[in-house]
């Protein structure tokens, strides 16, 4: 068998405050905060994952929230916006709900048969929620929203190329996604079962203005493997290809390698296991700050350093 991925496994993005993408992503967007940890490769920040109850992949939103940075620019070579699904008839909760909250918002658009309403967190981060139908995956449940309009995780995403030749030839031929739609400038992709959360949108725009990295921008995107095994074949495959990937990396809830595709957007391929109750029971993700075993001895240090975070009350 070819190794493929399967879908998207998350998105990471960069943020400023801390508090304030806790009470956007979990108090507003109603996302359940799954983990906080820090930032491996930068322990004296944090790294916060949102996604559904369990944080299955596919609905996981992660963020390094780095204050001090400055703020980055969204353009070709990145992700442009992270969509997520919701219920189709939940159009008008969302939109009410956006406007209580003093969120600006675009007019519902019409992209092919889906209803898109697009706006930006509090770090200028380009989000979209798509009404879709066919998405039977559930939401965080016991979060502020209710549980018939709650994200399901991701939609899809959007990357933004000058040249989407090469970018779509790996995704067809080496990642295991395949064509399933074209409306003018973009192209859509879905791997594994299709659908909501396997879904990649290439947008063509030979003169946009390259992105940089920093403060309201994504800072890669992870593709999903069902195990190890697959992601050391597909690690030999992209290596043959001529690209710089790294080695298998220990992420505690996942392994992942990382490269960069041909128009510069970081990929990540993440395992689905171990999963983000290897550290803490379920019922208990994102309460406490939970670090790798080579990080425990800094235990008392880091927590010190990093700044106290309230989580949002599940009000309704
Ligand atoms: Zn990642």
């Amino acid at each position: 068998m070819t190794p493929q991925t399967t879908g998207i496994h998350h998105v990471t993005a960069i943020a400023g405050a801390p508090q304030r993408n806790l009470d956007f992503y979990a108090g507003i967007l109603g996302l359940r905060l799954i983990k906080k940890t820090v930032n491996f490769d930068d322990p004296g920040t944090y790294h916060l994952y949102y996604g559904d109850g369990a944080g299955n992949p596919g609905s996981i939103m992660t963020f390094f929230p780095w204050p001090d940075a400055p703020r980055g620019r969204v353009g070709a070579g990145q992700l442009t916006a992270t969509s997520f699904s919701i219920p189709a008839e939940s159009l008008g909760y969302w939109t009410e709900r956006l406007i209580e909250h003093g969120i600006p918002f675009e007019k519902p658009s019409q992209r092919s048969d889906e209803t898109v309403l697009a706006f930006s967190d509090p770090d200028g981060l380009p989000l979209e929620l798509v009404a879709a139908t066919n998405d039977g995956r559930e939401g965080w449940r016991d979060g502020p929203v209710l549980p018939e309009h709650a994200i399901r995780g991701f939609h899809h995403v959007t990357l933004l190329e000058h040249d989407p030749a090469p970018t779509t030839k790996l995704l067809r031929d080496t990642l295991g996604f395949r064509q399933s739609g074209e409306d003018g400038d973009r192209q859509r992709f879905e791997a594994g079962d299709g659908g909501a959360g396997n879904t990649v949108d290439v947008l063509t725009s030979a003169d946009a203005r390259r992105g940089s990295l920093g403060v309201g921008t994504v800072h890669h995107v992870a593709y999903r493997v069902p195990d190890e095994e697959i992601q050391l074949a597909l690690r030999e495959e992209i290596s043959g290809l001529g690209y710089d990937v790294t080695s298998v990396l220990d992420r505690n809830y996942f392994r992942s390698i990382y490269f960069r595709e041909p128009g510069g957007v970081l990929f990540e391929i993440a395992t689905d296991p171990p999963g983000f109750a290897v550290d803490e029971d379920l019922s208990h993700l994102g309460e406490s700050l939970k670090l790798p075993p080579w990080l425990e001895p800094q235990r008392e240090r880091l927590e010190n350093a990093l700044p106290r975070l309230q989580i949002p009350a599940a009000k309704r």
